[in-house]
């Protein structure tokens, strides 16, 4: 059950921001914002130099966007960027057959039902490993990029054409898929105030619209919401709620993940995957194995089915396998008293603080040595010559190179006393007695540990 006591309704305590949040053009002047931005990406990433480091495309997408992603919005507002971001755009428009909707039209799809098999994370796990697979090649060749980001756009429009609302945000997008995860450690969340208001609300106009908003188009019911994972902060039932129930609260970090009732097997994956992508990444991008780099390059084919092979095996295998076995001695060390599947999915929450923590680490390393390139391809963005702003000369500079390995540590320990906390909380509640609750999370806060030091031994090594 939430404390609400340490939920603090930002609408309440700043009228102006409920003024703007309600407002029909506040969202999607965002989304054309970030819509006009990548279209920059996507054509300077068509027709521009394929020198990355001179390529608006690369630049803006993977150094200022992803930093700005991982480092600042996901830890600190969740899935706040799902609520402007450019690729579902175009496909919630023709939806609506509207941008700034007035009157609110029925939307326009074909009504087909998403498979229940798929109301789950796996395509966007699946979709994630398939991008992280071609990680190296999408991150240094512009015109791979924008085909990928491209392609995204397609898709979201074609799922759109078939299906009502954001069925490509909820169950497709593989960027949406970390976002969700990563969102439930972030101390921003939309709730209702009163839940037992919704219990006697029988229009519930959040579920379907009304002359002031569409119903929730990430298809979930406000009024039972209990965690971030699913919520993409449209703020539609802002609009909607006839009632005034709706709250956009400041809360502890890391509320979400002690809700045990909704933890899935799909989740773990989904932590288990981030987690051991951010390693696999820090080896190949920032360690100093060359052929390892070359292999994932996709230099020869059979390095690179070589390094695929040894990719999928140690991040569906080898990292669950092994979180397993800790997990098996958190379960002998309850005396079986609950399924070890439910232990394993519970602890492998823990996952998610220390991954988010491993990831943040990891994009500090190259967003603050690579960041001063995004000078130079503003004034410059194609590659041609052009000098728009007057900086596109500008020098290649590493931000305070020296202070990297003690935000990167800090980063991570912050990262992994997060995670140890997590343990507690779900260990406590899974056996109800502090000094059980203890004895239970240790092989758990052992795990956490060891991963720490490979991550340290990787960046500070
Ligand atoms: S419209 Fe408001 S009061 Fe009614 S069910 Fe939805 S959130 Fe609750
Ligand atoms: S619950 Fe509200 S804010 Fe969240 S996705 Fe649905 S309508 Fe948008």
């Amino acid at each position: 059950m939430l404390n609400q006591k340490r939920h603090v309704d930002l609408l309440t305590a700043f009228p102006i921001l409920k003024r703007l949040l309600r407002s029909r053009s506040f969202q999607p002047g965002m989304m054309l914002l970030t819509l006009f931005v990548f279209t920059l990406v996507i054509l300077t990433g068509l027709f521009g130099t394929p020198a990355g480091s001179r390529n608006f495309g690369i630049i803006f997408v993977w150094i200022v966007w992803w930093g700005l992603l991982i480092i600042m919005l996901v830890p600190f507002m969740g899935r706040f960027w799902c609520s402007i971001c450019p690729i579902p755009a175009p496909g919630e428009w023709l939806q609506r057959r509207n941008i700034i909707t007035k009157r609110l039209p029925k939307l326009r799809t074909l009504n087909k039902r998403w498979p229940r098999r798929f109301k789950n994370m796996w395509l966007q796990n699946f979709g994630f490993l398939a991008v992280a697979l071609f990680s190296v090649i999408i991150l240094t060749r512009p015109q791979v990029s924008a085909w990928l980001l491209l392609s995204f756009i397609m898709l979201g429009v074609v799922l759109s054409v078939f299906y009502k609302n954001r069925v490509f945000c909820r169950y497709v997008c593989p960027v949406g898929g970390f976002i969700g995860l990563y969102s439930m450690t972030s101390p921003l969340e939309v709730r209702v105030n009163d839940p037992s208001v919704c219990l006697t609300h029988t229009s519930k106009d959040c579920v379907t619209g009304n002359e002031y908003g569409y119903g929730c188009p990430w298809m979930v019911y406000p009024g039972r919401l209990d965690r971030n994972i699913d919520c993409g902060m449209c703020m539609e039932c802002l609009k909607t709620c006839p009632k005034n129930n709706i709250a956009l609260n400041l809360r502890p970090f890391g509320t979400d993940l002690t809700v045990q009732k909704a933890h899935k097997l799909d989740e773990a994956y989904k932590a288990f995957i981030m987690l051991a992508c951010a390693m696999v990444y820090s080896i190949v991008l920032l360690g100093p194995w060359g052929e390892l780099k070359n292999a994932a390059n996709m230099q020869s084919l059979p390095h690179w089915l070589a390094y695929a092979t040894g990719f999928l095996t140690f991040v569906l295998v080898l990292v669950p396998g092994i979180f397993g076995v800790f997990s098996s001695a958190s379960w002998l060390l309850m005396k079986r008293s609950l399924p070890l599947r439910k232990v394993f999915i519970d602890f492998a929450y823990t996952l998610v603080p220390m991954g988010l923590a491993a990831w943040v680490a990891f994009s500090l390393g190259f967003v603050l040595i690579n960041g001063s390139y995004a000078l130079s391809v503003l004034s410059d963005p194609f590659g041609w010559g052009w000098n728009l702003f007057g900086t596109a000369e500008a020098p290649w500079v590493p931000a305070a190179p020296q202070l990297i390995a003690f935000l990167q540590t800090g980063v991570l320990v912050a990262g992994l006393l997060f995670s140890v906390q997590t343990g507690y909380k779900i260990a406590r509640e899974q056996v109800g007695r502090h000094r059980k609750a203890f004895t239970v999370m240790l092989p758990n806060s052992f795990f956490l540990t060891l991963v720490t030091v490979v991550f340290m031994w990787l960046y500070l090594g």
